[in-house]
């Protein structure tokens, strides 16, 4: 291994090198969301630029050297786990945003940016990044691309892959394959960019995109407001879609037992999240509500938005869609009610758990979760279930407590979890992608011509399997 690290030195010089042992704890670093796998690697290689990065692939291709790509490892899946026999590329040195077009709305960007920064630095220029997540200030721009990252504005404007104009990508054999494109529209030919979308490092490494921003909207009204049946809560998400005339940018729900957890624990206090206030004070709502959603809607105009707003939860109120309501008075009030959303680490309380990520009709819902907690009461009476998530795209995150350390029982669970969404059309990942995490029930949400085809893709761009090996599918 030690040749081979000097002859990646030379393509990549001391900066560009983490070696155990060289910088104190320099490769020990944490490897998901959770900060709790370690990453086992000897070493972390981290190219300047796509050039170094083509070339330190060249040689890893030929002598079949395995590696992992890290972006800012706040993945759920267990993505970013790396072996002994594996070398880490981390994009931490390619944070450059190369170029913001305010004609056309779009930026360039190399993959190690923050997601924040890329929000900033359109915010900067009067536009909007569509993509928003609980980890902004630490997830890259190159990790968001490769899970596909879902979050709090897809109900408006789609997911990750919906905000990708075009891509540059280092293959597996160190070949550029840049596919830059800028346009809304370019049919000349098969859309490569989107094989690499959401393959979870798999197929090729990002290492460059052209994003698309959209204008900014300057008014942003915001509520949190309390429901006592699920079935209000998808009568009010339609109540709201239509009523808002297209400005609903954020339908986020929270269970009382999420809730409840997520306002009495003072967030950590990471680098992850903008929203993160140091102190929760008092509840916007009362915790003894069976079911909050996080409303958002944004616009143009201010007068008429917030009036819009209003009489739409006006009218929620006299229909009995919600039971209570606070309306966000301020930029303050937002990130307060923002940062409960965003607290998942309050769940770390409960470990071990496993956080699942499921994603289900919004008319399947109230069963799959019937049917779901009599699968786990069956298990264990008394574990903790949290839930929350993204109503509004069928996405629900389901933390569930394990209350025993073992395999069998974390298995047990995850059954519990999965099966039932097997005869309802469910899928075991909304946004989070499969990584090691979920491999092993792919099947229940993919089926066998589709697991097929995923691997004959992935023998066609990485016949060695250096590329994130084992992880999505064997
Ligand atoms: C508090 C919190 C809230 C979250 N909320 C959401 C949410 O709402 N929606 C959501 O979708 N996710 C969410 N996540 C999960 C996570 O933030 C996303 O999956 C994010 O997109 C990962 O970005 P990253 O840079 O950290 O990627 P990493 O964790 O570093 O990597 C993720 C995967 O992509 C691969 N990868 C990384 N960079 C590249 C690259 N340049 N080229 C090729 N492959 C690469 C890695 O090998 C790994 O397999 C949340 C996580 C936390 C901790």
């Amino acid at each position: 291994m030690n040749s081979f690290l000097d002859k990646i030195q030379t393509l990549v010089g001391p900066e560009g090198l983490l070696i155990e042992g060289n910088i104190e704890g320099s490769t020990q670093r944490a490897t998901d969301g959770w900060g709790a796998q370690e990453c086992l690697a000897p070493a972390i290689i981290r190219p300047a630029n796509t050039a170094e990065l083509s070339e330190v692939m060249k040689l890893c291709h030929e002598s079949g050297q395995k590696v992992v790509t890290h972006g800012g490892c706040t993945n759920m899946t267990r993505g970013c786990a790396a072996g002994e026999d594996e070398l880490v590329i981390s994009l931490e040195r390619m944070t450059t945003i190369e170029a913001i077009d305010t004609t056309n709305r779009t930026m360039i960007v190399q993959a190690g940016v923050p997601l924040q920064v890329v929000q900033e630095n359109a915010d900067a220029n009067d536009l909007f990044f569509a993509l928003d997540l609980g980890a902004r200030g630490t997830a890259t721009i190159g990790g968001n691309i490769a899970t596909n990252a879902g979050g709090n504005q897809v109900i408006r404007y789609g997911m990750t892959r919906e905000q990708v104009l075009g891509l540059e990508v280092v293959l597996a054999d160190g070949r550029i394959l840049s596919s830059m494109n800028q346009m809304l529209k370019n049919n000349a030919g098969y859309d490569l960019k989107h094989l690499f979308i959401g393959s979870e490092g798999t197929l090729g490494i990002i290492t460059r995109a052209v994003l698309r921003l959209r204008p900014k909207m300057p008014v942003c009204t915001s509520a949190l407001v309390a429901t006592d049946q699920f079935s209000n809560m998808a009568k009010l998400l339609n109540h709201m879609e239509k009523s808002l005339g297209g400005k609903l940018s954020a339908f986020e729900t929270m269970w009382q037992s999420y809730y409840a957890i997520a306002c009495r624990t003072k967030p950590m206090s990471n680098h992850m999240s903008s929203h993160t206030s140091n102190d929760m004070g008092k509840p916007p709502l009362p915790d003894n509500h069976p079911l909050y959603i996080l409303i958002e809607a944004t616009g143009a105009h201010q007068e008429s938005d917030s009036e819009q707003f209003l009489q739409a939860l006006d009218t929620a109120l006299s229909e009995s869609l919600i039971t209570d309501a606070v309306l966000a008075e301020s930029g303050q009030q937002q990130q307060a009610m923002w940062a409960i959303r965003d607290n998942i680490p309050a769940l770390m309380s409960y470990q071990p758990m496993v956080l699942f990520d499921i994603s289900l009709p919004i008319s399947e819902m109230e069963s799959y979760l019937e049917e779901m907690q009599k699968n786990l009461s069956a298990i264990s009476n008394n574990l903790f279930v949290g839930i929350l998530g993204h109503l509004g795209d069928g996405n629900l995150h389901v933390a569930v407590q394990l209350n025993e350390d073992s395999t069998a029982r974390k298995e047990a669970v995850e059954h519990a979890v999965y099966a039932p969404l097997q005869n309802r059309g469910g899928s075991i990942s909304g946004e989070h992608g499969i990584g090691l995490e979920k491999k092993p029930y792919l099947h229940f949400s993919r089926n066998k011509t589709e697991i097929d085809v995923m691997r004959q893709l992935k023998q066609l761009f990485d016949p060695k399997r250096i590329l994130n090996c084992d992880k999505v599918i064997d």
